[in-house]
């Protein structure tokens, strides 16, 4: 991790009025949220992934699909936001505009406090059945099953699943909030999963400056104004001590 690219990171930032940051599961990943792929340890490695997130999977094993859930639901009540939700968080009241658009479905930018949330794949905490979202409320954890609405249907998670369309109007706000930004912060995502990882690219043809706070070098990170190669719980902290100096 370079200081001296941090230190222009925050500069850059504090020129901006209009902020957006995406986030993937690497900032999740330091709260101890195993990614999907590493969540399916035990009884669940014996599955593909489509068997446990797809409509078919869900159609064909909805008890299966819906434990799978349930697991991960449950393992939330373990684990906090980390340094990089908080710090990601306290940005929000720094510009005029600021949103975080995120593919994690784990909800753990809102419980840092973030306000300005765009959940592009959904979020494990939330449930729909034919016609309409159900909150965490109505669904207890720890079902067998996924409960029967009155309307006759099957009550889902309200994730996006393989092969499935991102909600139009989610994806809506998201492009717009990309090409509308003057410094897009990408944080902690492997930039390859569609169409989320063209957002930075939008964002970039429409002039902003993008930062990319990554492990690993990315597909993004050629086309990145700045790239601090460091876990985004430890890159957060220095960034925002820098911020608030400049
Ligand atoms: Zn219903």
């Amino acid at each position: 991790m370079n200081e001296i690219d941090i230190e222009k990171a925050a500069a850059l930032m504090r020129s901006a009025s209009n902020m957006a940051v995406l986030t993937g599961a690497g900032v999740s990943k330091e709260s101890g949220i195993p990614t999907f792929r590493d969540a399916q340890t035990g009884l669940w490695a014996k599955y593909d992934p489509q068997q446990l997130a797809s409509p078919e999977g869900f159609k064909n094993n909805p008890e299966l699909v819906w434990q799978w859930y349930d697991m991960r639901r449950q393992n939330l009540a373990n684990v906090q936001p980390n340094a990089a939700h908080i710090a990601i968080s306290a940005l929000e009241s720094e510009f005029s505009e600021f949103a975080v658009l995120t593919q994690n479905v784990d909800g753990l930018h809102q419980r840092a406090g973030s306000k300005h949330v765009v959940e592009l794949h959904g979020n494990i905490t939330t449930f729909y059945c034919f016609d309409r979202l159900h909150p965490a409320s109505e669904i207890p954890t720890g079902l067998k099953q996924p409960p029967v609405c009155h309307c006759g249907s099957l009550i889902r998670p309200a994730v996006v699943w393989f092969g499935e369309a991102l909600d139009r109007s989610v994806w809506r706000s998201a492009s717009q909030t990309a090409i509308g930004c003057e410094v897009m912060l990408v944080v902690g995502t492997s930039a390859l999963v569609q169409p989320a990882a063209s957002l930075p690219f939008d964002a970039k043809q429409k002039g902003a400056k993008i930062i990319e706070i990554n492990p690993e070098q990315t597909p993004l990170t050629r086309r990145a104004d700045l790239f601090i190669q460091a876990p985004a719980a430890i890159a957060f902290p220095l960034l925002m001590q820098y911020f608030r100096q400049s």
